[in-house]
């Protein structure tokens, strides 16, 4: 068997055009836009931060960008989380990560105005995706459900198994799952046999950040495999590659499988600006659509 390989552009695409269409209908009142707040700023996050704008060009909403120096402290952060989350232009805000070592990003992310937080990492909001009433869900744990249920992946009585317990992406994962009836198993580092969890599941979400963890031999044959991780590793010629947390044989025994790079990302990417409409109709007391 060879997996079937899941199109991530393709899912966020579509999402996009739901979004583009609810954008647009919003902006007849005013613009929606995102605030991504960065501090100091490396190669890395320059470049998610270009993908997030280009993003928000392709549904047309407004992106601005606050560059804080990396010498701030966690009160000046915190006082200008506050003002922007103040100013009704804004209808939504990500604090761009990581921040320098300094900074304490829970403790920041738990200041943002939970209306406005388009990642989904506030407290309050979490705790909504705790009670099965998520609408600002995490990003990147809605686009892996999301894809499973794009790609018509039966998730009632579904086994499922979440590796990684993440507060942001494996818990998460794992509830929205729940939500779904499906019977989850959440594994981690305190796992004693991953492999013999593994080989139950009709449905496999793993968020680890270990390239190979999750090998051919250990998946049950025909599973719809969801690869949440990113690594880069050495290409062999003296470059570097990005892979997900799957060893390459794993296409071999899965029904279905996302690639890395080319899945889950395209999709957490469509995610955001999806809260970000969602967090414009919130704030102007109209209920959520897309
Ligand atoms: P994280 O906070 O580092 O969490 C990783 C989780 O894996 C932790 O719960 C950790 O447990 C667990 N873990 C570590 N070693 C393990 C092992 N050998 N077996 C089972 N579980 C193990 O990372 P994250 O933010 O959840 O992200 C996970 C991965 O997804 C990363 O590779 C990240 O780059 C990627 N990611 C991708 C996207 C996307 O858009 N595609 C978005 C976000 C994240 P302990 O904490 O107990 O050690």
């Amino acid at each position: 068997m060879t997996a079937r390989k899941v199109d991530g552009k393709k899912i966020g695409r579509t999402l996009e055009a739901a979004v583009a269409a609810e954008v647009a209908a919003l902006s007849k009142d005013a613009a929606v836009q995102l605030t991504a707040v960065s501090v100091g700023g490396d190669g890395a996050s320059d470049v998610y931060l270009a993908g997030q704008e280009k993003a928000c060009s392709r549904v047309g909403i407004r992106f601005k960008l606050d560059r804080l120096p990396g010498t701030v402290i966690q009160q000046e952060l915190e006082a200008h989380l506050a003002e922007v989350a103040s100013d009704p232009r804004v209808t939504g805000i990500i604090l761009q990560l990581p921040l320098p070592k300094h900074l304490d990003a829970r403790r920041a992310q738990a200041t943002l105005d939970p209306r406005k937080d388009v990642e989904g990492v506030h407290p309050a909001n979490l705790g909504r995706v705790a009670g099965g009433r998520g609408v600002l869900e995490p990003c990147t744990a809605a686009a892996a459900v999301h894809i499973l249920e794009a790609e018509q992946v039966a998730l009632r009585g579904a086994e499922a198994v979440v590796v990684g317990h993440s507060e942001i992406v494996g818990k998460p994962a794992a509830l929205m799952l729940l939500d779904r009836l499906a019977t989850v198993t959440v594994c981690h580092i305190g796992t004693r046999d991953l492999a013999a969890h593994l080989r139950r599941a009709d449905v496999v979400l793993v968020a680890v950040g270990k390239p190979g963890l999750v090998r051919g031999d250990m998946l049950r044959p025909g599973a719809a495999v969801v690869d949440i991780g990113i690594n880069v590793v050495p290409d062999g010629a003296g470059g570097t590659k990005v892979v997900g947390d799957c060893a390459p044989d794993a296409a071999a025994a899965a029904g279905l499988l996302t690639p890395v790079p080319g899945g889950v990302g395209p999709v957490t990417v469509a995610m955001l600006l999806r809260n970000t409409v969602r967090a414009a109709r919130l704030q102007r007391g109209l209920p959520a659509t897309v």
